[in-house]
């Protein structure tokens, strides 16, 4: 059994032995007591997924703070003390969102990291594994390599749009280092994490032109896309 917790690195073609079902001694232990930051994307599918607007889900289930640092809005799962510092979406059957669940919680017991080089720009990715002493994740039988394990997750998308959030993050460190103004820091929160009453601003003019073609109201994955380029356009100068 493991003893020790640890993030070690690994490659694509490494074999992973590592599997989790209903039937572990562990199940569901680990989705309580987390710092579980949600992406920009996290929040559309789930809130999507759970038929609730934007705000109905920030309001329901989620914590806000502003790094102190930059003045960037962390948007976290409320693990609620009254309920045993439980995620929200744990039953005794396990996740009630599994479809919808967060990146990171698809990728366990792997985390992703993109670098970019500073000599020549070029992006690459990373991956690490994170053995914890408490998952039998371990100890099941079942192995196959980081690769399988990543491309059985379902995380084209969030792969793409968390890239485009980072891209996002680095503008602004460069461009805009120290923290945002209030101000700046409340239109990139809707821009970001509220895109249903971001979409009313734009519709109605009140915070900016419409650019670009008409984008449906069903078409919410394009409409954060959208959002994210204003984000760094607007806020931080991006010139395409
Ligand atoms: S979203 Fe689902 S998988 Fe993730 S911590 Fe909550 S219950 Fe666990
Ligand atoms: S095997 Fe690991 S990931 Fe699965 S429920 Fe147990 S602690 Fe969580």
């Amino acid at each position: 059994m493991m003893t020790t917790e640890a993030f070690i690195a690994v490659n694509l073609d490494d074999p992973l032995r590592f599997d989790c079902h209903p039937g572990v001694s562990c199940f569901n232990n680990c989705c309580r007591d987390l710092n579980q930051a949600l992406t920009p994307y996290d929040v559309l599918r789930l809130r999507r997924h759970l038929g609730v607007t934007s705000r109905e889900f920030l309001r329901s289930y989620t914590l806000e703070h502003t790094g102190p640092a930059t003045g960037l809005p962390i948007i976290s799962l409320h693990f609620d003390q009254v309920r045993q510092g439980l995620c929200p979406f744990v039953t005794s059957a396990g996740c009630r969102v599994y479809a919808a669940r967060p990146a990171s919680c698809r990728l366990y017991p792997l985390a992703r990291a993109v670098r970019r080089s500073r000599a020549d720009g070029r992006t690459s990715i990373h991956y690490a594994l994170f053995r914890e002493a408490h998952c039998q994740g371990f100890e099941q039988s079942r192995t196959q390599t980081v690769r399988t394990w990543v491309s059985a997750q379902d995380l084209k998308i969030d792969f793409k749009m968390n890239d485009a959030l980072m891209e996002l993050i680095a503008l602004k460190n460069r461009f805009h280092p120290g923290p945002l103004a209030i101000e700046q820091q409340q239109l990139l929160k809707l821009a970001l994490y509220d895109p249903d009453a971001f979409r009313m601003n734009v519709d109605t003019g009140a915070m900016t032109e419409w650019e670009g073609d008409a984008i449906s109201a069903e078409d919410d994955i394009r409409l954060l896309e959208w959002s994210m380029a204003w984000v760094m356009r607007k806020l931080f100068g991006h010139k395409h």
